[in-house]
């Protein structure tokens, strides 16, 4: 697709850009190499000092960073800030614990000589990423990798061109060398070339199932290693003894947040039946008091979604689901007003045999499941393509981790939605992909974890 940003609160296009030509590319593919050779051999205390001015560079400039977030993609500006300073925090954990979980190994092999891991860098890392985070997606494959010494190059999406520039700036501006952090204007029937380039040596994506599959299979035709950060249909169970005021709040927040498009979201409500109806009756007020309007503006509490496309996409999988037999108890179709705008919805009654069962609703649509007990929770919980995170409200932590350790995901959250933090492991299993990121777990994605042996005894 051509990078552009329109902005989906007007649809009205703002700004276009060039993609690069094949030789472009080239170009930057050889400079990037160019300061692989010579960044891999930088001492942590470079590296580190690069991350430390980035975090700072952001958090001095949180209004400019975070308006671009909300022009392109419609993000609300208060969570536009709070992506700023959660991106900021992900470059200084990195600077701050990098060095230790690269540390070297030491082992104990039988024979009783001596043994270790190192962890080296292994070359250039090519990125592909969504629009829905636009720096935080970005933190987490730039941090881990310039901090192991390897270097990136990153296709971001399409609609999200100027936070695509502006984070390749921030790099700059922070003292990384050129070719250290690359951002490539390219169209994503080019990434294949990019990847088969012997000088790519690993492969991270973030997106859905279908450019996931696409882009792992050009990499396991070249033999390069890729994580796979995909899409998800996380439950969100309730069980009899929760809280339902807590599983209210937080549940609006983890369905609604970046107006539903969350890889996390809690997109599938699975209630325990004695309590099914209070619940319902709260989430369906809380959805109706929701205020659509400019993200820019502070009192708005529905945004727009991040395009135009997105929001026929989400209204017409609505649609879908309701002629299938579904029913929406609040929202349904997309209000009378200009820009990307799609209600806030609740879908109930929504069986097997419905099309949409398995599909991912990514916007403000609640499928919201109706099940006689903990077993048939779990049961339907994992009865998922996806397994990305998930959900378990409960006032018995006991019986609520014994639940979560059933549930077939990367994540489980108790007694809040899934989210993310630099120290905690983020992916998931199953179609929602493989490999992790953030936390030690994903430094060590893209790293060599070489073997040295010595013969000599003592
Ligand atoms: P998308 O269409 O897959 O786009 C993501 C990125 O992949 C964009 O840069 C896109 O470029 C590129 N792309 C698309 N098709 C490609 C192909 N065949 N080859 C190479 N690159 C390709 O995803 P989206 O709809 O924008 O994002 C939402 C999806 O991402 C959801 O499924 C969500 O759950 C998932 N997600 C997952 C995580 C996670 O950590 N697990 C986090 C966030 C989002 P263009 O923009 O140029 O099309």
């Amino acid at each position: 697709m051509a990078y552009k940003t329109v902005n989906p609160f007007t649809n009205k296009e703002v700004k276009s850009f060039t993609s690069l030509t094949e030789q472009e590319v080239t170009a930057k593919i050889d400079q990037a190499d160019a300061c692989y050779k010579e960044w891999r051999k930088t001492d942590f205390a470079t590296r580190r000092a690069v991350m430390k001015k980035a975090a700072t560079i952001m958090r001095e400039n949180k209004a400019k960073f975070a308006s671009l977030v909300t022009l392109e993609m419609g993000k609300l500006i208060s969570d536009a800030e709070g992506e700023v300073d959660l991106t900021a925090d992900i470059f200084d954990y990195y600077a701050d614990n990098a060095e230790e979980f690269l540390a070297p190994e030491i082992l104990k092999p039988k024979d009783g000589r001596k043994a270790y891991v190192e962890h080296d860098s292994i070359g250039i890392i090519l990125c592909v990423e969504p629009w829905n985070f636009p720096y935080y997606q970005l933190v987490r494959v730039a941090a881990t990798n310039l901090m192991a010494g390897n270097v990136v190059m990153v296709k971001h999406a399409s609609i999200v061109p100027q936070c695509a520039e502006a984070f390749e700036q921030l790099m700059l501006d922070a003292g990384a060398p050129k070719g250290a952090y690359t951002n490539l204007f390219v169209d994503s029937k080019h990434i294949a070339a990019i990847i088969h380039d012997r000088r790519i040596r690993g492969v991270a994506v973030t997106g859905s199932e279908k450019a996931g599959a696409s882009v792992a299979g050009e990499a396991g035709k070249a033999l390069k290693k890729s994580t796979m950060e995909l899409g998800g249909s996380d439950a969100f169970i309730v069980l009899e003894d929760a809280d339902l005021d807590k599983a209210c709040k937080w549940g609006i927040w983890g369905r609604m947040n970046n107006t539903g498009q969350c890889c996390v979201a809690a997109k599938r409500f699975i209630v325990v039946e004695s309590v099914a109806d209070k619940l319902l009756k709260q989430l369906t007020e809380c959805l109706s008091n929701l205020k659509a309007g400019d993200p820019m503006d502070r009192s708005t509490t529905l945004g727009p979604l991040s395009s135009e496309e997105a929001a026929k996409e989400i209204a017409e999988l609505t649609a879908t689901a309701i002629k299938h037999g579904a029913k929406a108890v609040v929202g349904g179709k997309r209000p009378d007003m200009p820009g990307a705008f799609m209600e806030a919805t609740i879908l109930t009654n929504i069986t097997k045999e419905n099309p949409v069962f398995y599909r991912e609703f990514f916007g403000p649509v609640i499928m919201f499941f109706t099940v006689p007990d903990e077993k048939a929770a779990i049961a339907l919980a994992n009865d998922s393509e996806f397994g990305l995170g998930g959900t378990v409200f409960s006032n018995n932590i006991e019986r609520a981790q014994k639940v979560a350790s059933q549930i077939d995901t990367g994540m489980v959250f108790i007694n809040r939605p899934t989210w993310t933090s630099p120290d905690l492991p983020f992916g998931g299993v199953k179609h929602s992909g493989y490999g992790r990121e953030l936390s030690k777990e994903g430094i060590m994605e893209f790293v060599n974890r070489k073997l040295i042996y010595i013969e000599n005894k003592g």
